[in-house]
């Protein structure tokens, strides 16, 4: 058993949860703050049985104060769909959060980890992305509450770092998927998988030609572990995704057959601002942390299918 206390912000939501998981598994204490806005109990019910696991309904864009050693902060929803339902509140959650986890870092000294995306790349004008590419975001659009907000936040995470020593880490996430994901989510993976489960029509917006890469969560999740065990100093940001590359008109195949499902494929008017392709240059993190994914898109997508059989019951 760890004496590290460990906070996890957003830790109900879909990476967290399973974040929390491992850390517990690990022997950490962990805390799990979340104002369960996309974020469920159910995600976290079966973490219950650990004593070591603790529960906060706390806002970040409020302060808090608690005694920390490690911070993992995850807070903000992800999905399209749930980031634009309320874009005000979603730069808030971006920045205002940032800035009280970071102040919480300083006061309590503890080494925090800020989950950044793909998105501060916006439409990407190099292929595959690689840190130093300062991204193609566009600051008025609908998305922009999301990307600019996250880029701010990775400001303030430098800022913290230049100006009170504060011992922080940035990962850009490239998109991940897998169990815990909200059925009604929005994003691509579990729409896909629902609609094929269901019977209903896979929605591909666009023509489909657009690519992303995926990323099964248990990769991640090794990856952001390792991250945080890096030296002070060592501040990132890296990428961290699986560099497979595929269309959605592909993803949308692959699903329809590996759920043997009776779907027809329909296209839809494709959203503004839609990323054209999307793929993670991951040798910072190969050098780094040691850090490859090893679980292919057919395994993942297919333990993502078991699960949403058992939820859709
Ligand atoms: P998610 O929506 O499942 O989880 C987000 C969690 O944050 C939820 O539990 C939600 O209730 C909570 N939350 C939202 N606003 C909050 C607030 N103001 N105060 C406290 N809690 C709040 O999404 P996810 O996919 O698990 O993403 C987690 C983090 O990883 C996010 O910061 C997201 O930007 C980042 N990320 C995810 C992906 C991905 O592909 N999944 C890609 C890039 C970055
Ligand atoms: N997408 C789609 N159908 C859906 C949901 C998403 O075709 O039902 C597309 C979306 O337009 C985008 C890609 O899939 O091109 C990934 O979308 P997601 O919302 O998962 O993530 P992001 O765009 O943030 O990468």
């Amino acid at each position: 058993m760890s004496d590290k206390r460990v906070l996890v912000t957003g830790g109900a939501g879909f990476i967290g949860s399973h974040l929390c998981k491992k850390l517990l598994e690990e022997g950490q204490k962990v805390i799990c703050l979340d104002n369960y806005f996309t974020g469920s109990q159910e995600n976290v019910s079966d973490l219950l049985q650990y004593p070591t696991f603790t529960q906060v309904h706390h806002d970040v864009t409020l302060p808090m104060n608690v005694e920390i050693d490690e911070i993992y902060n995850f807070a903000c929803p992800a999905s399209p769909v749930h980031y634009q339902y309320d874009p005000v509140k979603t730069t808030k959650t971006s920045v205002l959060g940032a800035m009280n986890i970071l102040d919480l870092a300083h006061q309590s000294g503890a080494k925090i980890l800020h989950a950044s995306t793909s998105e501060v790349y916006g439409d990407p004008l190099i292929h595959p992305q690689q840190e130093e590419h300062w991204g193609n975001v566009n600051p008025i659009g609908i998305r922009a509450c999301y990307d600019e907000g996250k880029r701010c936040a990775e400001t303030l995470c430098f800022d913290y770092y230049r100006k009170y020593d504060v011992d922080v880490k940035v990962i850009r996430i490239f998109n991940t998927y897998g169990p815990n994901m909200h059925p009604q989510d929005g994003r691509v993976v579990s729409n896909f998988i629902v609609q094929a489960l269901k019977g209903e029509d896979i929605t591909i917006y666009g023509d489909g030609k657009q690519t992303r890469s995926f990323c099964y969560i248990d990769d991640l999740v090794n990856g952001i572990i390792r991250m945080m065990q890096t030296e002070k100093g060592f501040i990132g940001p890296v990428n961290l995704g699986n560099p497979g590359e595929f269309t959605i008109l592909e993803l949308a195949e692959k699903v329809v057959g590996l759920a043997r499902s009776v779907s027809k494929i329909v296209f839809k008017p494709l959203p503004p601002d839609d990323p054209k392709q999307r793929q993670p240059d991951i040798s910072l993190a190969k050098a780094k942390i040691g850090w490859v994914p090893e679980v292919c898109l057919d395994e993942g997508i297919e333990r993502t299918i078991a699960y949403f059989k058992k939820v859709l019951i």
